[in-house]
C-alpha cells in the first residue's frame, strides 16, 4: 500500500449559532453541501473544542492546539507568528512584535496611527531602521508587511517579553513608554528599554527620510515613527516533523497561520488566487494541496473567508463560502492520492450574531481508508453529534490522524 498521507483542512471560524432569518439554522446547516454531507456519511464525525469547552480561541492558539502543541505552554503572543508569517527568521528567545508605521507631530502626539494607510516605500523605510544596534547589545531586525504594517525582532540573550505597549491604540494620544509589567522583571525591563530606544530612533531616522519628504510634498501623512505591540518571546517548540514524524507543508491565506506553520518548520505554499476573503479561489488551493502531497506527508490548509463572513455578520456570505468549501471538498475527494486521510474542521466558531470568536465547539470529520464510518450523514454543528467521535479536544486531533496513518509510536509494550 502507498505510504499514508493526510490533509487537515481548517475552515476558519466556520462554526456558528442558529440564526432566526435562516429558520434557526446555522449558515453551515442552511447551505447546500452535497460533498460535505458525503464526507460526513463516509467518515467519522463529532464535535471538537479547539482548546477546551467554552474557551474562546484565537486562530493562532487554536491552530497550535490542533497541531499538537498545547497553547498554554507555547503561546507567548502573536508577535513571533506575525513576524514568521512575513518570512522573518524568528529564533527561540527572540522577542517579536507586530508594528504600525504611524504619524506623530513634534510632541510625539499621534495624528494618524496608520500613516495615511501608506502603501509604497515602506520597504525603504524598513531598510533604514533594520540592523540598528541598541544599548545592551540588542540587535534590531525589522521588516515591512502589507500597507502600514511591519514586524520587529529584538535579539539578545536574556530578553523578556512581559511589557506594556507603546501604541495607545487611538489618535490624539502621545506615544506611550513601554514598561515591564512587573517592575522586578529584569529581562522584560531590558526589552522595554530597547523598545523605547527603538521607537525614539525610528522617529529620528524616519522623520527626514526621502520617502517621507516626498509624502509631505504630496500632502500625505509621513510614516515617521514605528510603534511595536503584541510582543512575545519566540517559543521553544519542536518542529512539526520532529514532533509527529511527518514532512509537512501549509497552504494558507493569512500571515498569522503561515507564521505558525513556518515557525514549526512547515513549507509555505503561495497560491496567488487565494485572497483571504470570500472571493478566494478554493479550487486553486485544493490543486495546490494535491500538488504538495507529491513531496510531503501532510498538508495543513486554512480557508479564511468563513471567518471574515462571521466577523462581518454576513450569514449569506458565510453560506456562499460553505458552497465553495463544498466544491473544494468535492475536488479533494476525487483527486487526493490513494491512502490519504482528509480531516475537515474549524479553528473556532465565529457566530455572525456576535461578530467575533465564541467558545462554541465546532464540527469535525475524519475521512479515509479504515475510518470507522458512523451513523452521521451530514456535516453541521448539530448533526455531527450523532457521530462516533463524541466530543474531542483540538490537542487530540494529531494523535487521531497519526494513528489512522499508522505512523504513531506505541505507548507501552
Ligand atoms: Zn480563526
Ligand atoms: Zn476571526
Amino acid at each position: 500500500m502507498d505510504k499514508a498521507k493526510a490533509v487537515l483542512l481548517i475552515a476558519d471560524g466556520l462554526g456558528d449559532r442558529p440564526i432566526k432569518e435562516l429558520g434557526n439554522k446555522t449558515p453551515l446547516e442552511a447551505a447546500e453541501k452535497p460533498n460535505l454531507n458525503k464526507l460526513a456519511a463516509e467518515g467519522e464525525c463529532g464535535l471538537m473544542d479547539p482548546i477546551a469547552p467554552g474557551i474562546r480561541a484565537g486562530s493562532d492558539t487554536s491552530h497550535l492546539a490542533i497541531l499538537g502543541y498545547d497553547p498554554y505552554t507555547y503561546y507567548t503572543g502573536r508577535g513571533p507568528f506575525e513576524a514568521a508569517g512575513i518570512g522573518m527568521d524568528v529564533k527561540k528567545g527572540d522577542v517579536a512584535f507586530r508594528c504600525n508605521f504611524s504619524t506623530v507631530d513634534d510632541n510625539m502626539l499621534i495624528t494618524d496611527r496608520r500613516a495615511g494607510r501608506i502603501n509604497s516605500g515602506t520597504d525603504q523605510l524598513a531598510a533604514a531602521v533594520n540592523g540598528m544596534k541598541l544599548s545592551n547589545g540588542v540587535e534590531v531586525i525589522f521588516k515591512e508587511s502589507v500597507a502600514h504594517r511591519g514586524a520587529l525582532i529584538l535579539r539578545a540573550p536574556g530578553l523578556g517579553a512581559d511589557i506594556t505597549d507603546t501604541d495607545p491604540h487611538h489618535e490624539g494620544a502621545k506615544v506611550l513608554t513601554a514598561e515591564p509589567i512587573e517592575p522586578t522583571d529584569v529581562p522584560s525591563s531590558i526589552t522595554a528599554a530597547a523598545v523605547n530606544e527603538f521607537v525614539r530612533k525610528s522617529y529620528e531616522i524616519l522623520k527626514d527620510h526621502p520617502v517621507n519628504k516626498e509624502r509631505i510634498a504630496q500632502g500625505l501623512n509621513p510614516a515617521n515613527i514605528i510603534l511595536p505591540r503584541g510582543g512575545g518571546i519566540g517559543p521553544n517548540m519542536e518542529s512539526f516533523e520532529d514532533e509527529h514524524g511527518l514532512k509537512a507543508a501549509c497552504v494558507a491565506e493569512t500571515g498569522l497561520i503561515n507564521g505558525v506553520a513556518r515557525y514549526i518548520g512547515m513549507e509555505i505554499t503561495e497560491v496567488p488566487e487565494a485572497t483571504g476573503g470570500p472571493d478566494s479561489n478554493l479550487i486553486a488551493m485544493a490543486k495546490a494541496i494535491v500538488e504538495r502531497l507529491s513531496e510531503v506527508d501532510f498538508v495543513l490548509c486554512n480557508v479564511k473567508g468563513t471567518d471574515v463572513a462571521g466577523h462581518d455578520d454576513a450569514p449569506q456570505v458565510k453560506i456562499d463560502m460553505v458552497k465553495k468549501l463544498d466544491e473544494m471538498i468535492g475536488y479533494l475527494m476525487a483527486n487526493l492520492p490513494a491512502n490519504t486521510f482528509l480531516v475537515l474542521t474549524a479553528d473556532h466558531s465565529t457566530p455572525c450574531a456576535i461578530k467575533d470568536h465564541s467558545g462554541d465547539p465546532v464540527p469535525i470529520v475524519f475521512w479515509g481508508e479504515g475510518v470507522r464510518t458512523d451513523r452521521c450523514d451530514c456535516f453541521g454543528e448539530r448533526c455531527v453529534t450523532s457521530g462516533g467521535l463524541g466530543r474531542i479536544r483540538g490537542i487530540a486531533v494529531m494523535n487521531i490522524i497519526t494513528q489512522l496513518m499508522n505512523v504513531q509510536e506505541k505507548f507501552g509494550a
